[in-house]
C-alpha cells in the first residue's frame, strides 16, 4: 500500500524530515557533489545492487533531487519517480524504455512538437511504425490499434488546442490488450489530473511550466510503478544521462511550493480574461477547456479538479499584419515560448510564418496562423484585460 500525504505535507515536508541531520536547516542543502564515499567495500557492493536507491553518483540518485523525486511521486499519487534536465527528456526515456524495432506507437494527433518529432523522425530510423489520431473519441485508438502496438501516447488537453482524451477509457483499452499508456500531464498538473488513478502507466511533466512556475528552470519528471522507473533507470535513464542537476532541483523544491496558491490565482484570473475576450468582436474563437464553450468542457469537468491559465485565440483578421500590431502592442505579456511561469506571456503562431501571411494561408493540419497563445500570471485581472483592450484596438 502506498502511503497517502495531505498536501501542504508534501510539499513542505515529505523527503525532509530529516532535518537533524542538517542542524535543523529549514530549507534543504544543495548536495552539489557529483559523487559519494563508501565506507567498505560492502557498503559500495550494496550500492551497486540498489543504484536507484542509494547515493552513489549523481548520475543516478543525489539527496536534493531525491527529496523532489519523493514530492513529484506522491504529488502525481505514483509509486515512484525520475527527475530529468528537461520535459523532452522525461517523454523520451518513458517512450524509449519499452519499445524494440518492429513495434508500433499510437500518438496523439497534435502533441507537443518535440514529441512529435520523437515519434514521427526519431523513432522511424529505428524500425518503430507510428500514427497520429484523433484521439478525442476513443473509439479512434482502438481503429489504430495493431497487433504490434506497444505504446500509446497521451497529451491531456495539448497546449494550443486543448484537445483531451478520456484517460480512464484509454486505460482500460490498453491494459486489456497489454500496451503500456504514457500522458504527458503537463497542463493539468498533478493537482488537477491524477492520470495513474486513472490507470495511466507513465505520467510525464515538463517540470519547467507550472511544477517550477518561476521561468527560471528546465526540468521533466516521469512517474509510475516502482518496476516501471526501476526498468526507465537502468535502460534510458543511465545510459542516456539526461539527469537533473541538484541545483536546479533545489530551485523546483522552491518553485513547487507554491504551486496550490499560484494555480489558484491564476485559474481566477484567467476566467476574467475568457470573458472579456470571448465577447470581444475582433476575437473569432477562443481555446479554453475549462470554457463551457468548448466542446470538450463535460470531459475536463469529469477528469480534472481545477482550471489552468494557458489559453489561445484566434484575432478576426486577413493578414499576420493585424496580429503582429497586436502582439507589439502589449506592454504586460512577454512574447515567449514556453509558459507557466508567474508572468504573463504570450505566443503568437504568427511568429513562425513570414511576415504578412494571409489567414487563408494557414499550412494544413497546423493550428491557425492568426492563433495566439496566452499563459496568464500573477498579475491584476484588470492590468491583464485593459493591456488586451489597449492592443485589440490596433488590431
Ligand atoms: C514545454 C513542454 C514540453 C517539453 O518540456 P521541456 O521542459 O521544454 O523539455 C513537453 N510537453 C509540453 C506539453 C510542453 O508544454
Amino acid at each position: 500500500m502506498m502511503q497517502q500525504y495531505d498536501l501542504s505535507y508534501i510539499l513542505n515536508h515529505l523527503g525532509e524530515e530529516d532535518r537533524a541531520r542538517h542542524r535543523g536547516a529549514v530549507a534543504p542543502p544543495v548536495y552539489q557533489s557529483a559523487i559519494f564515499a563508501f565506507d567498505s567495500v560492502a557498503a559500495m557492493r550494496a550500492g551497486f545492487n540498489d543504484e536507484l536507491d542509494t547515493t552513489l553518483y549523481t548520475r543516478g540518485n543525489n539527496p536534493t533531487v531525491e527529496i523532489l523525486r519523493r514530492k513529484l511521486a506522491a504529488l502525481e499519487g505514483a509509486e515512484d519517480a525520475l527527475l530529468f534536465g528537461s520535459g523532452a527528456a522525461a517523454i523520451a526515456a518513458g517512450v524509449l524504455a519499452g519499445l524494440r524495432a518492429g513495434d508500433h506507437v499510437v500518438c496523439v494527433q497534435k502533441p507537443y512538437s518535440w514529441t512529435r518529432s520523437l515519434v514521427r523522425d526519431f523513432l522511424s530510423r529505428f524500425g518503430v511504425s507510428h500514427c497520429f489520431v484523433d484521439a478525442r473519441e476513443v473509439a479512434a485508438i482502438e481503429a489504430a490499434l495493431t497487433p504490434q502496438t506497444r505504446l500509446i501516447v497521451l497529451e491531456s488537453p495539448n497546449t494550443l488546442t486543448y484537445e483531451q482524451q478520456d484517460l480512464a477509457a484509454v486505460a482500460r483499452l490498453a491494459r486489456a490488450r497489454g500496451i503500456r499508456t504514457l500522458l504527458d500531464n503537463s497542463y493539468a498538473t498533478p493537482l488537477h489530473q491524477s492520470a495513474i488513478a486513472l490507470g495511466i502507466d507513465l505520467v510525464a511533466h515538463s517540470a519547467t511550466k507550472y511544477l517550477n512556475g518561476h521561468s527560471d528552470v528546465v526540468a521533466g519528471v516521469l512517474c509510475g510503478s516502482k518496476a516501471l522507473i526501476r526498468e526507465i533507470f537502468s535502460g534510458p535513464y543511465m545510459t542516456l544521462g539526461a539527469m537533473l542537476s541538484p541545483h536546479d532541483a533545489w530551485l523546483l523544491i522552491r518553485g513547487l511550493r507554491t504551486l496550490p496558491i499560484r494555480l489558484r490565482q491564476i485559474a481566477a484570473t484567467t476566467q476574467a480574461v475568457v470573458a472579456f475576450l470571448s465577447q470581444h468582436p475582433k476575437v473569432e474563437q477562443v481555446w479554453y477547456p475549462h470554457d463551457p464553450a468548448d466542446p470538450q468542457f463535460a470531459l475536463s469537468q469529469r477528469q480534472t479538479t481545477g482550471a489552468s491559465g494557458l489559453l489561445s485565440f484566434t484575432i478576426r483578421c486577413d493578414s499576420t499584419r493585424a496580429i503582429e500590431r497586436f502582439c507589439d502592442a502589449l506592454r504586460r505579456f512577454l512574447m515567449t515560448v514556453s509558459w507557466g511561469g508567474y508572468e504573463s506571456l504570450l505566443f503568437p503562431v504568427a511568429a513562425v510564418y513570414p511576415p504578412d501571411t494571409k489567414v487563408t494561408e494557414t499550412r494544413t493540419g497546423t493550428v491557425p496562423v492568426n492563433l495566439v497563445r496566452l499563459s496568464i500570471g500573477l498579475e491584476e485581472a484588470d492590468v491583464l484585460v485593459a493591456d488586451l483592450a489597449q492592443a485589440l484596438d490596433r488590431v
